[in-house]
This record gives structure tokens, sequence and C-alpha cells, in this order.
């Protein structure tokens, strides 16, 4: 993965991807955890164009982010055409598993899976686990079982997880509810730690679910305050403003750094798999300077987009769709 450093930019600070034809950054890990040195490789969008493998994909968009340690993942969102689009149990289940693959009809992809796909363990089998917070999975692992797939409990697909005998991984003996959502030909193509959701949106939930996006960023509405207030903050990005000002939670607000702001990295606020709306979001973040609502991070040309993905594409930056 490259980053293209023009002069005083250091992009990484905007986890600013670079070429458009790279579309994700894969790492390889064990039991789903980063290891100390992995790879990374690149997948050009193109292929998964060519091979229509969730069928005809008519837009995309993606993130990379650095996780604490410095470890650069990617967040693709792929938008299919009417005919592609994912509305059934059916559709779901073809393109995403939550289940250990048989280990006797597919062997390889079977210890890929073990390997790469297995969350944790954590909760009482490691209370230790980086996902723990105050004693409880952050990710709410161990997962339930479920017979079969539920295209839309509470917005989002709840995924076939049949109870069947736990396998040997590593030192414990987990079973399907330890498994995080994975594409079959993505993890045996590439046997590397690859999460694939599938979001189905019905009638106006999209709408609703941007409407949502902008009313709870908190620290983004602190800083439409910030820049109402003081007319500094108004020449800095989004991500540039920890290095001018420090962010008072009790306060809600953000207030002027006092000296030796030089060393801060911004940290854009991390993108949710499951939630289109925050890639538009972080996207019009990352270049508009000065905004006091949301209503002006999506005002292009004047005009006052509809959502942020409109917003977006009024600016070029996505392709397709
Ligand atoms: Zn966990």
């Amino acid at each position: 993965m490259a980053f293209i450093e023009n002069g005083y930019l250091d992009l990484r600070r905007y986890n600013q991807p670079t070429f458009r034809t790279e579309i994700a950054a894969i790492f390889v890990g064990d039991n789903g955890e980063p290891p100390a040195n992995r790879d990374i490789s690149i997948y050009p969008v193109d292929d998964i164009m060519k091979r229509n493998l969730f069928g005809r994909v008519i837009s995309y968009i993606y993130v990379i982010e650095f996780q604490k340690r410095g470890l650069p993942h990617a967040h693709n969102l792929l938008t299919l055409d009417t005919y592609s689009t994912i509305r059934t149990k059916d559709d779901i289940d073809k393109h995403v598993s939550v289940e250990l693959p048989d280990p006797i009809a597919d062997p390889t992809l079977f210890q890929i899976i073990t390997r790469c796909m297995i969350h944790g363990p954590c909760g009482t089998l490691n209370t230790n686990s980086p996902c723990m917070r105050e004693g409880v999975c952050t990710k709410q692992y161990s997962k339930e079982f479920r017979e079969k797939t539920e295209e839309n409990i509470n917005g989002y697909p709840m995924y076939q997880s049949m109870c069947t005998e736990s396998v040997r991984v590593g030192r414990h003996y987990l079973d399907n509810r330890w498994v995080a959502p994975y594409n079959p030909w993505f993890s045996k193509n590439f046997n590397a730690h690859i999460n694939v959701e599938a979001i189905v949106y019905q009638g106006g939930q999209e709408e609703e679910a941007a409407a949502r996006a902008a009313t709870r960023q908190t620290t983004h509405t602190a800083w439409f305050e910030l820049n109402k207030n003081e007319q500094d903050s108004n020449n800095y990005l989004c991500s540039d403003i920890p290095h001018y000002y420090t962010f008072n939670k009790s306060a809600m607000k953000w207030q002027k750094r006092q000296r030796g702001s030089e060393q801060v990295i911004g940290r854009m606020p991390l993108v949710n798999i499951r939630d289109p709306q925050m890639y538009y979001l972080r996207l019009l973040l990352l270049r508009n300077l000065g905004a006091v609502n949301f209503d002006d991070l999506k005002t292009v040309y004047g005009i006052v987009c509809n959502t942020f993905k409109q917003a977006c594409k009024m600016q070029g930056l996505f392709e397709g769709d």
C-alpha cells in the first residue's frame, strides 16, 4: 500500500487511500488477531467487478484505517445495481457465512477460517482479550446460534449459525458462535482476515440511516460550534483540529491548545463497517473547512444535497452509481 506524500501533507493522518484501483489492504492473522508482522496485499477493485463476485458493482468507496498498533486495514463499501442488490435470505447466504466450513468437504477453507476468522476467543475463555471492556466483549461475542438467516433485525441481517459440535482451535474448543462474517471465495483466495457483511436496505431506511449519522456525532457538532465561535478554526480541516485544540469531554467542546501541539496526530472517527453513511460523512469531513452544521458539509456548488452520499457524488469523490 502506498501513500502519496505531497510535500508537507502526511496523508496517513487522514487515513487517505491513494490509487483508485486499490480496494483492500488485506492482512494475514492468526485467530483473527493481527500478528506482529503481516503481509499486506492490495486487491484491485477491477477484479471484483470483472469477476462479478457480488453481482454488478455500480459504486465503491473505501477507507483505510490504522489500528492502535499502527497496522493498516481497509473498509470497502460496494453498492450493487438493482438486479444484484442483496434482498433475501438466500442472497445473503450466498455471499456471507458465519459458520465453520465442513472440515471433510473443504479442509482448506476450514483451516483458513479457523486460523483467520475466529473472534477472540474472549469472555470467560480469555478475560484479557483486547476486545474486552469491563468484563464484556465490545463486539458482542460469542454470538447466538440462529436456525436461519433473517434479512432484517433492527436494520441488520442476522446470519444463520447452526448449533453444531465444537472444534479445536488453538487451545480452545469453539463453535459457530465465534466465527466472524466471511465470504468463502475471498477467504479461500486470499487466506487472510477478510470480514464481509451484507447491508440490506428496505424502503426509506437509507434516508433514516443518513439522518441518524447526522445527529450522533458529538465531536463533529462540537467542531461546528468551534467554527461558529473561532475564526482561526475555519482554516483547519476537522482532522487537523486536534493539532490546535483539545477536546474537553465533560464540556463536550474543543479548546485551544496551550503548547506542544506539533506531535498530535488527528484521528478520524472509526468507520462502522455496517454503516455506509459514515463513509460518506468521513469523506466530506476530509475536504471541508469551517463547516458550521451538517447542511454545510452537504453543500456543493451552493446546493444542499439530501444525503452525504449525494454530496460526495457531486464532488466526484467516488466512482459509479
Ligand atoms: Zn470479544
